[in-house]
């Protein structure tokens, strides 16, 4: 099949520009890597505070909402369809078939870092719902990394009754004002070992670990587009140094912190490939 754009990553960034491309009269294909649209917004399960004008929404409602919208006007979504690769010209292989696109948008995201760690029933990775599945109430929970996430969750690990400790390499770089929100809580910094076969940190026993070092960049192989921080380069306009492939959202080296600005960034390269093909 030749379609005349392949958005790749139905998060924020991904399903804004399948909205805005379907209304300016392109016809694309979203592809979604896993079975439920909305990005790093299904992980979330806190009131999104922070999109102007939208209120009293969860990240997950949020991610329903968005994924909803580009339904209604049409737009072509697939899920569990994960990119392996895309080649010159543009041949995007998925598992089931091989698509080809006149332009490609990478919109696939950020995804915590593991720190080499694996996801189990006491170890938690990210922020989101992998840490509400941990059960912390009366249990010692180590929360490693400094920045802030792993400050918020610290709170909410509080909130629930567990007994937090945070192991930080260097000094904290969280917010003062997430810092603040967990006064009470032992912040130990510098080196530690911490290891998850016998769940201690410098020798001390915990019943869960919380680890939250950050997030990295998703990139689908075949595509030489990734800057030296390891996210991917953009143009104002979008555009990557491969002509005709396009990125917006987290994977790009500007800084997104957030639904609006990724989604907004999905407009961004949506008007500019439109101009492309319809002038
Ligand atoms: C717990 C949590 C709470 C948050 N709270 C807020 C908040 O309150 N307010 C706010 O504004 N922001 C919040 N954020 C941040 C916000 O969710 C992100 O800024 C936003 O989702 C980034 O959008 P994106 O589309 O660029 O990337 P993502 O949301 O990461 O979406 C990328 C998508 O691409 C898919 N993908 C990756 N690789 C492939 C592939 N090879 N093939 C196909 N698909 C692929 C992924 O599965 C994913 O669905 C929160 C994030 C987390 C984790």
């Amino acid at each position: 099949m030749q379609y005349d754009v392949i958005i790749i990553g139905a998060g924020p960034a991904g399903l804004s520009c399948a909205i805005w491309l379907k209304q300016l009269g392109v016809e694309a294909l979203l592809l979604e890597a896993s079975g439920i649209a909305g990005g790093l917004q299904t992980r979330s399960p806190y009131e999104n505070l922070w999109i102007p004008g939208v209120q009293g929404k969860t990240g997950q409602q949020v991610a329903a909402s968005l994924a909803r919208h580009a339904a209604d006007v049409g737009a072509k979504l697939r899920i569990n369809a994960p990119v392996l690769s895309v080649a010159e010209g543009f041949a995007v292989t998925t598992p089931q078939e091989v698509l080809s696109a006149r332009f490609v948008v990478v919109a696939t995201g950020s995804t915590p870092r593991t720190g080499g760690f694996t996801p189990s029933v006491n170890l938690a990775i990210g922020p989101g719902e992998p840490m509400e599945a941990l059960d912390v109430a009366g249990r010692q929970v180590a929360i490693l990394g400094g920045g802030d996430n792993a400050f918020d969750q610290a709170k909410f690990v509080q909130d629930r009754g567990g007994q937090v400790t945070v192991f930080s390499r260097g000094e904290p770089r969280a917010q003062k004002l997430l810092q603040d929100r967990v006064r009470d809580v032992p912040v130990v910094i510098g080196p530690y070992d911490a290891r998850q076969d016998d769940m201690t940190v410098n020798g001390q026993g915990f019943d869960a670990f919380g680890v939250q070092y950050g997030f990295e960049a998703v990139v689908p192989a075949g595509l030489d587009i990734r800057g030296g921080d390891g996210y991917v380069t953009v143009d104002r306009f979008g555009e990557t140094r491969v002509p005709g492939v396009f990125a917006c959202g987290e994977v790009t080296d500007f800084w997104h912190p957030c639904v609006t600005t990724s989604a907004a960034h999905g407009v961004q390269v949506a008007k500019q490939i439109s101009k492309r093909l319809l002038g």
